[in-house]
């Protein structure tokens, strides 16, 4: 199997971030002195979704400080990040386990130890005191950009406001283990602090990059860190109408071989209910319902893992 497209953009050095001045390393803040959120742009959740560095590097180079508020920039998996390799891009995904994938109590404050986990209970407290969060990934294949906003309607709110990006998927995330867009607060309807996490795309697209950095300046606009003439400007920049994708279940990969009876990338809607999509160690996996959307098919296949997500348009 090719490991997707081409190779466009370069991973950039972020050595000069590694002091910060935070304490953690590869973590940097800025604080206006004014009253307003603590608002963190995360990169880097998974070490070879190096559109989430371009972004944050461009930050960093541009000087962006707030207006109002706090303004973090966190590039999370550093170690998986530096064994990024053009030769074989998509090892470099994370060293032991998926950051992604840690973000329960009992995970956290657990017995177990992993690369992931260290970095993970590390970056811990500045995730807890951030009221938003944009976590910037990629995506395995080249299909259009998504938001990926959980199941509280005050993420979907708030991905409304920012305006990006086209397809909203609304998700209760993997039955492998909780998403930091879902840890704590973040999936609390109740709780102010939200958190929106951005596919921007293929991993290695040059497209990706200008998804990151157009997202992460329009979130910075609605997360209200910005000069609001300024923050009224950007967000007054036309952007496609959005719509919104409801995911009704996730398919997780139940033997040790699974595969899809076609090619899929993603966002085909498969028009009758009852189409098999793929085999899970023989037994068929079938739409179940009428106009189905995949969602992020993968390609990493193991048990316990996300093969794809099932949806339907909801408006
Ligand atoms: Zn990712």
């Amino acid at each position: 199997m090719s490991v997707g497209a081409r190779i466009e953009i370069d991973a950039p050095d972020i050595s000069p971030y590694r002091a910060g001045n935070t304490g953690i390393p590869y973590v940097t803040s800025f604080d206006s002195g004014r009253p307003g959120p603590h608002v963190v742009v995360n990169a880097l959740t998974h070490g070879n979704e190096i559109c989430g560095a371009i972004a944050l590097d461009r930050l960093f180079r541009e000087a962006v400080r707030p207006a109002r508020g706090k303004l973090t920039l966190c590039f999370a998996n550093i170690a998986a990040y530096r064994a990024f390799d053009r030769a074989n891009p998509n090892a470099s995904r994370y060293i032991d386990e998926d950051f992604n994938r840690l973000w329960d109590e009992a995970t956290l404050s657990g017995p177990r130890q992993s690369a992931e986990l260290a970095r993970a209970r590390v970056l811990r407290p500045l995730y807890e005191s951030a009221e938003l969060l944009l976590d910037l990934h990629s995506m395995q294949y080249a299909t259009a950009p998504l938001m990926l906003i959980g199941l509280a309607p005050k993420t979907e709110a708030l991905a409304r406001r920012v305006g990006m990006t086209e397809l909203m998927v609304r998700d209760s995330g993997h039955a492998a283990g909780s998403r930091l867009r879902d840890f704590g607060a973040f999936a609390d309807p109740q709780a102010p602090q939200t958190a929106l996490l951005v596919e921007c795309g293929q991993h290695w697209e040059r497209r990706s990059a200008e998804v990151a950095t157009a997202t992460t300046r329009r979130f910075l606009a609605a997360a209200g860190v910005l000069d609001e003439d300024e923050a009224a400007r950007i967000l007054a920049e036309p952007v496609p109408p959005q719509r919104l994708i409801t995911v009704t279940e996730a398919v997780t990969v139940q033997s040790d071989e699974f595969r899809f009876a076609a090619e899929y990338r993603g966002l085909e809607v498969i028009a009758k209910a009852g189409t098999v999509i793929g085999r899970d160690g023989g037994r068929p996996v079938v739409t179940p319902y009428d106009d189905c959307v995949l969602i992020m098919p993968s390609r990493r296949l193991g048990r316990g893992q996300t093969a794809v997500r099932l949806g339907r348009f909801a408006g």
